[in-house]
């Protein structure tokens, strides 16, 4: 048998494996787009190619308003405020932080909810014990692709008076109750960032059925301009830009063949790590549309011979850059980790479940020889556990974070 990276042996992989490395579409089709933006001379505001991807982003979910923005947090931003929250507003603490981010830098209050074990989403429960005279809304979010309880967020919401929208960074392409994401609440936001399973570069939109909210969140994207010179709106810059548009449209595509490696990887990994103990993929509800962007692994530490953080410190030394999102939850980062010191004390299922989570690289750029070898790498550790312990424990924090990585991919 090898001897495992962390005790001393050579990495199992050579380059390092990431999660969420972009899919890149016909590179042939993305030049041809740069070339005819630059004959163009139109590269921002509007452009033939920022409304082609709109359109695009319409017909694949059926929504009727896609306003294309420069990223997914700027798009947040946007919704929040022509959706005119304030106060407090209800969110998981189990996100990307720019969920709770997009709130606070407009000085409105991230509740944090729990959420449910299960589910990981915002558990509704958990959701009306925090109304207050000064919730004005709640923000879910769909994580990894698998939808929040939005029957269950909607009646609480007509309940008690207050808006919905949802955070849908990771859920383009994905249906709830046979319905596309796009189309609940008063509207939903995607993200095209580079690691999300269509990519723009760096991008974003914001889906809605709502007329009025459609025409005044394109305003507040071009500082609130309807003419020449005239602003009706207070504004900011959140134009999407036509190369960012001809990438998005180069990566759609191909999201069909994305969805099927996805699946394909998603399924090799389930069937390698199959029926090791306390080891488990979520789920992907086959009778619905998943779109399989991420590959999540339970680990139970109650099970297993090695708990998330020793594993994930395994993967790492062997040039394995699993992740442990959404480590350690928005409630345990500042400014909240001060704002609300003792948040903690509501969120069980939130601090249990990101201890738990490990997210492994997918994506075009792994190939199936690629999933087999992370999945030795998992299931030796297992069965050397007795002697791995004592080295993880010498090699705790010294296992270096993957830094250049944190900084080209979030
Ligand atoms: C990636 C992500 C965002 C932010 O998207 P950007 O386009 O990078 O701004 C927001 N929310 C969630 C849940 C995300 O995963």
């Amino acid at each position: 048998m090898r001897t495992p990276a962390i005790a001393g042996g050579q990495p199992r992989f050579p380059e390092p494996l990431h999660v969420g490395r972009p899919n890149i579409g016909d590179t042939r089709r993305l030049f041809e787009r740069f070339e005819g933006i630059v004959q163009r001379r139109w590269f921002t505001n509007d452009g033939p190619l920022v409304r082609e991807f709109e359109q695009k982003i319409v017909e694949i979910t059926g929504a009727k308003h896609c306003i294309s923005l420069c990223n997914a947090t700027i798009a947040l931003e946007i919704a929040i405020r022509a959706l005119e929250l304030r106060g407090e507003v209800i969110v998981p603490s189990y996100t990307f932080v720019a969920t709770a981010h997009a709130l606070q830098w407009q000085e409105i209050t991230p509740v944090f909810a729990d959420i449910h074990p299960n589910t990981l989403n915002l558990d509704p429960d958990c959701i009306e014990r925090l109304i207050t005279p000064r919730t004005t809304g709640i923000i879910g979010v769909h994580t990894w692709g698998r939808p929040c309880d939005t029957g269950a967020i909607g009646k609480i919401a007509t309940q008690h008076d207050l808006k919905v929208m949802y955070d849908a960074a990771h859920a383009l392409g994905c249906s709830h109750e046979g319905r596309m994401i796009g189309n609940f609440g008063e509207c939903e936001v995607f993200s095209f960032h580079a690691t999300k399973f269509i990519n723009s570069f760096e991008g974003g939109a914001i889906l809605t059925n709502n007329d009025a909210l459609a025409e005044k969140t394109r305003l507040m994207r071009n500082f609130g301009f309807v003419d020449f010179d005239r602003v009706v709106y207070l504004g900011t810059n959140g134009k999407m830009t036509e190369v960012c548009a001809a990438m998005g449209l180069t990566s759609l595509e191909s999201m069909d063949e994305v969805i099927r490696l996805n699946r394909d990887n998603y399924e090799s990994y389930k069937c390698e790590l199959e029926g090791l103990p306390g080891i488990r993929l979520i789920d992907y509800n086959q009778a619905e549309k998943p779109n399989y962007h991420y590959v999540v692994v339970e680990v139970d530490a109650s099970r297993s011979p090695l708990d998330r953080d020793e594993l994930v410190k395994v993967l790492h030394a062997e040039n394995v850059l699993a992740r442990k999102y959404f480590w350690p939850g928005c409630h345990r980062m500042e400014p909240y980790k001060s704002l609300f010191p003792n948040a903690y004390l509501l969120l069980p299922h939130t601090e249990f479940r990101a201890a738990q989570m490990m997210v492994l690289p997918t994506s075009q750029s792994v190939s199936k020889n690629n999933i087999a070898g992370v999945c030795e790498i998992i299931k030796a550790a297992l069965a050397q556990a007795e002697q791995l312990k004592p080295i993880l424990k010498q090699r705790g924090p010294k296992v270096k974070p993957p830094v250049v990585f944190a900084k080209a991919f979030e």
